[in-house]
């Protein structure tokens, strides 16, 4: 059993981690950047620990100084959370290096699920459905050309490094093609500092399907149902749901069976997610990524099954078996979450950090807020914008829409903009509503739902 766990990230999900280390009975230290010392999850932890400056790069991706606060502190483990160093191999090693445990698989499976060109070719292998595409990365614009012309466009340049909806681009005919490569490469090197890119067939108007999986070190791997995230905005997630209006069970079945093989294919052990995309015309969907991390969405696959997913992290991460089997996983109901950002959609989605003068939060039945706001935290500017996540679990779907719309009425802000009235008018959509909707319906109804 561990007895106490660094928590390496900060928002939301670092208070999410906080609770169930709580409920467990084991000690958290809470590491902080200089513009979080008034942050929430620092006030919860059981100790804390300043890690450097406002700046990611010097704090939350600063590896010496939370590696040196874990041990100093004497943590059993590491909870990387998202974003961060949750995706890092490196992190990874360094931190077992230390003797201590990183809660999520091996740098090594991180590496080769990481990177999602070397993904790619391992589904290959495995059988999974991967999207017509490059074999492996590519180095020239011509290499890029050829394939494109092998695949047929319209066509996506990815950068193998990528992550948050980052280093992505679309051409729809050669003349696109070399902007297409270059930007995503140039985006690519900016943003992940690393330039290597891939190609993929761009599937028209799919819908985004995942599958939770949860893996322990016995081999014992189960899927945990499946997240619609087809509402995206510039490939990044804004409302999930679970289970898909349009999987029938049959589909299901043979998505999470592939599912479990591509964990089973990376040697996968903890929390982790397979990305599909799902040409619903055609019913054929196709493998795009791994993220061996928890997923900001897993709350609504916490809602439908009932199980603590950081609880099993942990359990996991101890050595110990899974608390469930395949068999054992039942889904009731259906869960939604809206992710509430501090943002103007009027303005361009204006990032607007500053000072909450005035908050209420939704409760109620089936309403549960994930969120390390309170009244009078200023919500600093220097990281990501996402201040909540509401999520609503009820009977069926047209229950749990109605659930979202009164939670988001109940729900106050004030001092900052935030994206609420958005999403509201996305619930009141008729194609939201009918589950008619892909990864396009945002494009396609932006400026109407904004007006
Ligand atoms: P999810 O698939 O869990 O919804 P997202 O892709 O939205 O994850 O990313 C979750 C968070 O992690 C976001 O804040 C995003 O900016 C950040 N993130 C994801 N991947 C990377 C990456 N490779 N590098 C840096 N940040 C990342
Ligand atoms: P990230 O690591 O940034 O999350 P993904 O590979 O998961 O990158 O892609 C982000 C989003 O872009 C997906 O959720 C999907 O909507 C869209 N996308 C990715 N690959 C394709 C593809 N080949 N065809 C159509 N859409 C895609
Ligand atoms: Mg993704």
């Amino acid at each position: 059993m561990f007895r106490k766990i660094l928590i390496a990230n900060r928002g939301e999900i670092a208070v999410r981690i906080l609770r169930t280390c709580k409920e467990l009975g084991i000690e958290t230290v809470a590491v902080y950047s200089q513009a979080d010392e008034t942050a929430l999850h620092v006030k919860w932890a059981d100790e804390t620990v300043c890690i450097g400056p406002a700046k990611a790069s010097e704090s939350y991706l600063n590896m010496k100084n939370i590696l040196a606060a874990a041990t100093t502190l004497g943590c059993d483990a590491i909870h990387p959370g998202f974003g961060f160093l949750s995706e890092n191999a490196t992190f990874a090693r360094l931190v077992e290096t230390c003797g201590i445990k990183f809660i999520g698989p091996s740098g090594d499976v991180i590496d080769r699920m990481g990177n999602k060109s070397a993904a790619r070719e391992l589904m290959l292998q495995s059988g999974v459905p991967v999207v017509p595409g490059s074999n492996g990365s590519v180095r020239t614009l011509e290499e890029a050309q050829t394939v494109a012309e092998e695949i047929g466009y319209p066509v996506l340049i990815k950068a193998s490094a990528g992550g948050g909806g980052r280093g992505m681009r679309k051409a729809f005919s050669p003349e696109e093609l070399e902007n297409a490569y270059l930007s995503a490469r140039s985006e690519a090197k900016s943003c992940f500092g690393d330039d290597d890119v891939y190609v993929e067939k761009l599937i028209e108007n799919p819908k985004h399907i995942e599958f939770q999986i949860m893996a322990d070190r016995f081999g014992n791997v189960v899927h945990l149902g499946e997240r619609d995230c087809s509402i995206q905005r510039r490939n990044q997630k804004m409302i999930e749901e679970a289970p898909s209006a349009v999987l029938t069970p049959e589909l299901r079945e043979k998505m999470g069976k592939d599912a479990v093989r591509a964990a089973k294919a990376a040697g996968y052990e903890n929390a982790g997610t397979i990305e599909f995309v799902l040409d619903s015309k055609q019913h054929q969907y196709y493998f795009i990524e791994m993220n061996t991390r928890i997923q900001v969405e897993h709350p609504v696959t916490e809602m439908i099954t009932g199980i603590d997913l950081i609880k099993e992290q942990i359990t996991v991460a101890e050595g110990r078996p899974l608390s469930f089997h395949q068999e054992d996983v039942k889904f009731w109901g259906h869960a939604l979450e809206c992710r509430i950002n501090a943002e103007n959609p009027q303005e361009n989605f204006r990032p607007c950090p500053g000072v909450v003068k005035g908050l209420h939060m939704p409760g109620g039945f089936g309403v549960r807020v994930d969120t390390a706001l309170y009244q009078g935290y200023p919500i600093p500017s220097c990281y990501d914008s996402m201040i909540a996540k509401v999520i609503v679990h009820g009977a069926t779907r047209e229950e749990t829409i109605a659930r979202m719309r009164r939670a988001l009425e109940e729900m106050i802000v004030q001092g900052i903009d935030t994206n609420m009235d958005l999403h509201y008018m996305i619930l009141h959509h008729k194609d939201f509503l009918s589950g008619n909707f892909d990864t396009s319906f945002m494009e396609k109804n932006l400026e109407k739902l904004v007006k």
